[in-house]
């Protein structure tokens, strides 16, 4: 018998997720994002959910041919552009559009032998300051682009760094507007955050939005909005069953570490999942979890294959029963990724992409 942990990707969700994205964008074209392998869903698992997308956005020219092997012919988007020449000749090949972000790739591109005109986003550094040109050096960089035999047609993107939290996104909305304003072309803005919480804002004109943590099924802006509050529905549930139970007296321990002391008498869980099927190792104790569909809890170290938890309120639970550690449960119970994630001091992101080779998955509906 393999061991008793499973992940399961829900297309359904992602369908349902992606329709709620489209939703809020207004009249905008939809890039599905899946880079980081469908942040760890799979990029062939997730698919189908996220096929009525207008494109995909993606980083790698691995990934980008895996969306075409999956039969895409609609646009795909290289959204940190080229990294080195022959990058361009996959593009011109696979019809790849790319941002471009830095002289670097227009000097690439200027000397790209191609019949095929290459479509590319050109990235405004708007105040993250992670890629782009500043606005200051913006309408150069277009100018030269534009000039380029290889180029047929530029849209104007940048990203949001605070779309999510209290600083908002008029800042970079405004150095943006400032420095497009006569510029033709199609825009691409906003992220999950942005079009969850900044649609209708004013000057906020996206051709195109790119969405990704949401149509995982998780909040952008958790705690302050959570997934279901935003209507969106987890796309990816880890669950793994018991495989053995401790009685333990007062004075007992669990783990290494002798990371949890009973106080009571208390009935331990021990569940067939570890850091190494991606479960945070930091989570502490009291991080939820659902058995069989209810809400409890972890006791003690999360170690490498097995994580141990609270069953003294569940007499009736015993090996076998199933745990869920983010996702749908019993019941029609949920636990959202977002909560565990915030008990290990992180984001849902980092939980989804972080899920361990070694874990099967199956795809449901
Ligand atoms: C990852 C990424 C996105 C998607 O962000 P989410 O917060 O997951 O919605 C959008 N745009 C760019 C440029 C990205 O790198």
């Amino acid at each position: 018998m393999p061991r008793p942990i499973q992940a399961t990707i829900h297309t359904g969700a992602l369908r349902h997720n992606l329709a709620r994205a489209r939703a809020a964008a207004g009249d905008a074209r939809v890039w599905a994002v899946v880079k980081a392998n469908a942040y760890g869903h799979g990029i062939e698992r997730a698919f189908d959910g996220l096929r009525g997308a207008d494109g995909f956005a993606l980083l790698d020219l691995d990934e980008a041919q895996r969306v075409r092997a999956l039969g895409w012919r609609g646009p795909v988007l290289l959204l940190e552009g080229v990294f080195e020449p022959r990058d361009l000749e996959l593009c011109s090949r696979l019809d790849l559009w790319h941002s471009v972000h830095c002289d670097d790739q227009i000097d690439m591109l200027a000397a790209h032998k191609t019949h095929v005109g290459h479509r590319v986003f050109l990235k405004m550094n708007s105040g993250m300051n992670r890629l782009g040109f500043r606005p200051q050096d913006y309408r150069a960089a277009w100018t030269r682009l534009n000039a380029l035999p290889q180029v047929e047609e530029i849209s104007l993107m940048t990203h949001f760094s605070d779309a999510d939290g209290p600083r908002g996104i008029a800042h970079q909305l405004a150095a943006f507007q400032a420095a497009t304003q006569d510029l033709p072309g199609e825009r691409s803005l906003s992220n999950s955050a942005a079009t969850l919480r900044h649609t209708g804002t004013p000057g906020l004109v996206s051709d195109w939005v790119r969405p990704g943590i949401a149509t995982y099924g998780s909040a952008p802006d958790y705690p302050e909005n959570d997934a279901a509050g935003w209507g969106l529905e987890p796309a990816m549930t880890l669950a793994a069953r018991v495989i053995a139970v401790q009685p333990l007296q007062p004075g007992d321990t669990v783990g290494y570490g002798s990371g949890f002391v009973a106080e009571q008498p208390m009935r331990i869980g021990i569940v067939a999942c570890g850091y190494a099927d991606g479960y945070p190792r930091i989570c502490p104790t009291g991080t939820p979890v659902l058995v069989d569909g209810e809400p409890g809890r972890t006791v003690g170290r999360v170690s490498m294959d097995m994580l141990t938890i609270d069953l003294t309120p569940f007499p009736q639970a015993g090996p076998g029963t199933e745990v869920t550690l983010w996702g749908r449960a019993a019941r029609g119970r949920c636990l959202s990724i977002d909560a565990v994630a915030r008990s290990a001091g992180t984001v849902g992101y980092e939980l989804m992409c972080a899920l361990a080779a070694r874990v099967p998955v199956q795809v449901a509906d």
